[in-house]
């Protein structure tokens, strides 16, 4: 049985692969099950976007797909830029600009009003329509300055106890990041399936 992560981001596919490399499935990333085009997120909130992206790849592929819809909502900001994280700063998936862009947008917020969350929904699509989503959370605070080369994104400005998830080993991140969490809530529910279905 194969389960198709319907990303084209490197670092998202990473982290996918690292956490459920346990599951008795052949996992394969979008790119490699030779997926063309990626589906529009349309939707209103990030477990919409997840099933958009995953029903894109189940329906071309005939497989089960797992996708994930993520990004970062600042207190500060009104919840923003939250859908649209990719984006915030034009062009898609432009990280060191989208850093630029938030860390400039508080210029002069205090550290105490510096709050932050990531958010992730993965959402998981059979070829038959069958779905279900799960939600993960991490609270954190946006730093002064990014600090640290590991993770993607917004990571090296995104700080828990003093620590940018820029400079957590790979393994720390997992532990307490969005992903991680709803990574391992897929993976539980998923389990569940494949032993209903035996
Ligand atoms: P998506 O690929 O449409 O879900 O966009 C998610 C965007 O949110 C990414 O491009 C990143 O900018 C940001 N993001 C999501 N998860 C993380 C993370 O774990 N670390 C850093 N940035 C993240």
């Amino acid at each position: 049985m194969k389960l198709i992560i319907a990303t084209r981001n490197a670092g998202k596919v990473r982290e996918f692969k690292r956490m459920l490399e346990d599951l008795p499935v052949e996992i394969l990333s979008a790119t490699e099950a030779g997926v063309v085009g990626e589906a529009e997120e349309t939707g209103g909130s990030f477990e919409e976007n997840a099933c958009l992206k995953a029903a894109y790849v189940a329906r071309q592929t005939g497989e089960i797909a797992v996708a994930d819809d993520s990004g970062i909502c600042v207190d500060a900001l009104g919840g923003a830029p939250g859908i649209y994280s990719a984006r915030y700063a034009g062009d898609h998936g432009d990280d060191k600009a989208n850093n630029d862009k938030l860390l400039g947008a508080l210029r002069g917020v205090p550290e105490e009003r510096r709050g932050a969350h990531f958010a992730c929904a993965i959402a998981c699509v059979h070829p038959d329509g069958r779905s279900f989503t799960v939600l993960g959370r991490c609270e954190g605070r946006i730093g002064f300055a990014p600090a640290g080369s590991g993770g993607f994104g917004y990571d090296p400005i995104f700080y828990r106890d003093g620590v940018s998830f820029g400079e957590m080993t790979p393994e720390e991140k997992d532990r307490v990041s969005h992903r991680g969490q709803a990574l391992r809530a897929f993976a539980t529910r998923f389990r569940q399936e494949l032993e209903g279905e035996r």
